[in-house]
């Protein structure tokens, strides 16, 4: 775990003034609901550098209002997107159109759009209330109108009682706050979160996820999120795109992804999955389990099945259909859950408890068939 970064003095994320035409006032509550015609669209944008192919022709449509996730590992390309979709960047073909406006090469300072990057870097000279009216001053809002704005960000964020603190007197979680409200009070119609909890413990991170959440929700702004971790990912966002080197394997939200991953790769990246190869035999299939059957008839000679090791169900009897004895042959202690490992196949199964089952005890374990993904190639 990185540790909280000291606060520098930088301009990113905190000059960059929203729409020209914004109406100075306190912060606004827009409608709820999400909306595909005020929405960001990305078209077939590619972008190198050298050798590097960052983005090969990603096709995507952020909807108004959602909350929505870029997820891969490290060096997928998800900064690159997030800097074209903030016009830090150009990408080398295709275009980013916002509420169908192309925006491709507008300068990002005439973006609606703001930016909290994981290093969020507060000015170290300036309290709470000055860092977060910042923006506001340097494009010569009314006095009035600042203070409202400001206001109304520091208690949407829980920032009232430290308005005169400086950075260095604050927790991470504290500076991180600041720099969610620095942006915030530009009201953008899109926030950009660039791994913004990275730097966090993880009970704190757990907490300001909730919080930028119900943040989202409140404001009913559309917030794109960039991070590698999977869980983060599933607990704030509406809708998903999960990323391999330069393209989107899968979008859907979290639920969808999780349950149904496209591939091998999506059902490795967000959480434990086991993998089995399977042949098709006409109506069912064989694999190192036996006999199994599907919800639907396989129309493919072979693939590789997806389950859960939640979605294995343990029995004293032997189930209708696909049926496994297994024998447990070690047990994770996990806390919220145990983890056990049957032979054959060192299958993985996650139950609240295991009593009173011992290692080396035989028990049936169940693969419903509707918990079985047949995985693309
Ligand atoms: P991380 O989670 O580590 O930030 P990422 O998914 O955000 O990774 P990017 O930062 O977008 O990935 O990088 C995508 C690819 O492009 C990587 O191979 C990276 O090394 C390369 N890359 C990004 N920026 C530059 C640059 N300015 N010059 C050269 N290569 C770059």
């Amino acid at each position: 775990m990185k540790k909280a970064p000291v606060s520098g003095l930088s301009l990113d994320d905190s000059v960059v003034p929203v729409a020209p035409d914004a109406e100075p006032g306190a912060l606004e509550l827009k409608p709820a609901g999400e909306s595909a015609a005020t929405g960001l669209t990305i078209e077939r944008v590619s972008k190198r550098f050298g050798d590097v192919a960052a983005l090969r022709g990603v096709d995507l449509l952020v909807r108004g209002g959602e909350f929505f996730t870029l997820l891969g590992p490290s060096g997928c390309g998800k900064t690159t997107l997030l800097r074209i979709i903030a016009g830090l960047e150009l990408p080398d073909s295709g275009r980013i159109l916002l509420s169908g406006k192309d925006i491709t090469s507008l300068p990002a300072n005439m973006r609606p759009i703001n930016t909290v990057f994981q290093n969020y870097a507060l000015f170290p000279h300036l309290d709470v209330y000055e860092n977060v009216a910042f923006g506001l001053r340097s494009r010569r809002f009314p006095v009035t109108a600042i203070k409202r704005r400001v206001e109304d960000a520091l208690a949407m964020l829980q920032l009232d009682s430290l308005a005169g603190r400086y950075p260095h007197q604050l927790s991470g979680g504290q500076q991180q706050r600041v720099a969610l409200a620095r942006a915030l009070v530009n009201e953008p119609e899109i926030l950009l979160l660039d791994e913004p909890l990275s730097s966090l413990d993880a009970k704190l991170r757990a907490i300001l996820q909730v919080e930028l959440r119900r943040l989202q929700r409140r404001l009913s702004a559309t917030f794109i999120l960039v991070t590698h971790d999977q869980d983060e990912a599933m607990a704030v966002s509406d809708r998903i795109a999960v990323m391999q080197p330069g393209i989107m394997v899968q979008v859907g939200t979290p639920q969808e992804i999780y349950e149904r991953p496209c591939n091998r790769y999506v059902a490795e990246f967000l959480g434990a999955a086991n993998l089995i190869l399977a042949t098709s035999l006409g109506d069912v299939v064989e694999t190192q389990f036996g006999i199994l059957e599907l919800n639907e008839k396989p129309s493919w000679r072979q693939r590789t099945l997806a389950i859960r090791p939640e979605r294995v169900r343990l029995g004293l009897t032997p189930p209708a259909a696909n049926g496994v004895r297994g024998r447990l042959r070690e047990v994770v202690y996990r806390g919220a859950f145990v983890e056990a490992f049957f032979d054959p196949g060192q299958l993985r199964v996650r139950a609240a408890d295991l009593y009173p089952l011992q290692e080396g005890d035989e028990v049936w374990l169940e693969l419903p068939r509707e918990a079985l993904v047949v995985l693309d190639e």
